[in-house]
């Protein structure tokens, strides 16, 4: 295995979580005697600075090659003119659309110890265990977009490819977790969400007859996935839809500095990176949660690099750090940013030398 990964640091806290992403693929080289060829390029304002593009081209270029992208955040006020031609936000999207990553997965598990820090009463959030695909290249964010003085629009458009290719993808997903797909659509309105609707029961019915398949509107769904999470499993929705409900759904486990994401296209090329931003607050103190960056490198060994092992491994790795209270001060802890990505490296070797298993 001599895989090429490409960092991409960004801006704010981005640096800082992905410098421990680096040292956590280093540990899984040194324990499972592997080699990575790992890069670092630039994105979003740092990009900006440097040469005028939150994408530059060589950036886009070495993102082609690699096997794999992981990306820190980019963004915060340095950059935040309203008027301001371009933005390190633009950076992300046309790297999403060049690269065709069309899925973003989401998972959502909640360490029961954690339940307390959420701002749900525990009860409801025990079991929360869910993963949200959201379509991420097409819908509204990517219409054409018309403004002038009185009048606004923005074209909302979805073919009948885009949407099979993202519920076939989710359904392959609940297939691996026995899981069930909850598709998300406005249909009583909408018509692109009722070729939704069409278009996926249709795959449902035709590849996926062994997977359980049931459809919601968007209004009812934000409603039970605070009121009942633990009944969704595997979650589709369309873009806008899905932007809103992963952030509505990161609530849940308490802190945005816990959760990782895939961007996934055809291939087994990947983005991976934490959901939350460039935390301007927080940046530069070592405060910054390194988990959600550390469970994103686990995405990436089980779907860019085939290792599902591994995956699992830093899965548990990081559940046993919490277990252990070896925490960041946003979930009750005291650790440095490099000391919670430091007990994660211990307990990653502890799983791998003494087969511990969960704590
Ligand atoms: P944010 O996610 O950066 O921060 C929200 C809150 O969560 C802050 O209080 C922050 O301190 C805290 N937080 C976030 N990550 C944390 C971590 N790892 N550990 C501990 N606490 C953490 O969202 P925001 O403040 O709305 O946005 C800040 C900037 O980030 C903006 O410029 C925004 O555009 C950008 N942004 C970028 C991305 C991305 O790169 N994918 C996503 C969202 C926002």
């Amino acid at each position: 295995m001599n895989a090429k990964i490409l960092l991409l640091p960004g801006d704010g806290i981005g640096p800082e979580v992905t410098v421990e992403a680096r040292r956590l693929i280093d540990a899984v080289a040194e324990i499972h005697g592997l080699d990575f060829q790992i890069e670092e390029a630039l994105i979003g304002g740092a990009a900006l600075d440097e040469t005028g593009d939150p994408l530059p081209a060589d950036t886009l270029a070495r993102c082609r090659e690699a096997d794999a992208v992981i990306l820190g955040a980019v963004g915060g006020p340095k950059w935040d003119d309203p008027d301001a031609r371009k933005r390190p936000e633009q950076g992300l999207l046309d790297l999403r659309k060049e690269l065709g990553l069309f899925a973003n997965l989401r998972p959502v598990r909640l360490h029961p110890s954690l339940a307390d820090i959420s701002p749900l009463k525990a009860e409801h959030i025990r079991n929360v265990d869910l993963m949200v695909v959201r379509e991420l290249t097409g819908g509204s964010y990517f219409g054409k977009k018309k403004l002038s003085e009185d009048t606004a629009s923005d074209d909302y458009t979805y073919s009948r490819d885009e949407i099979e290719r993202v519920v076939r993808l989710a359904a392959n997903m609940a297939r691996n977790r026995y899981g069930r797909v909850t598709m998300i659509d406005k249909a009583n309105v909408l018509a692109t969400s009722r070729l939704w609707r069409k278009v996926s029961a249709e795959v449902m019915e035709k590849s996926f007859p062994d997977v359980a398949y049931e459809t919601m509107l968007v209004d009812a769904a934000a409603m039970h996935i605070v009121a009942n999470p633990s009944r969704f499993n595997v979650i589709v929705t369309e873009n806008m839809f899905g932007d809103i409900l992963t952030d509505e759904a990161s609530v849940l486990v308490g802190s945005m500095g816990m959760l990782p994401s895939a961007s996934l296209g055809e291939g087994t090329k990947g983005l991976y990176e934490p959901i939350h931003g460039s935390a301007p607050d927080i940046a530069g103190r070592g405060l910054a949660n390194p988990f959600g960056m550390l469970a994103s490198v686990g995405m990436m060994f089980e779907y860019s690099l085939g290792m599902r092992e591994v995956a699992r491994q830093i899965e548990l790795a990081i559940w046993n750090a919490v277990s252990s209270g070896e925490r960041t001060l946003d979930i009750g802890g005291n650790l440095r940013t490099d000391e919670a990505a430091d007990a994660v490296i211990s307990h990653l070797d502890d799983i791998h030398t003494k087969k511990v298993a969960f704590i």
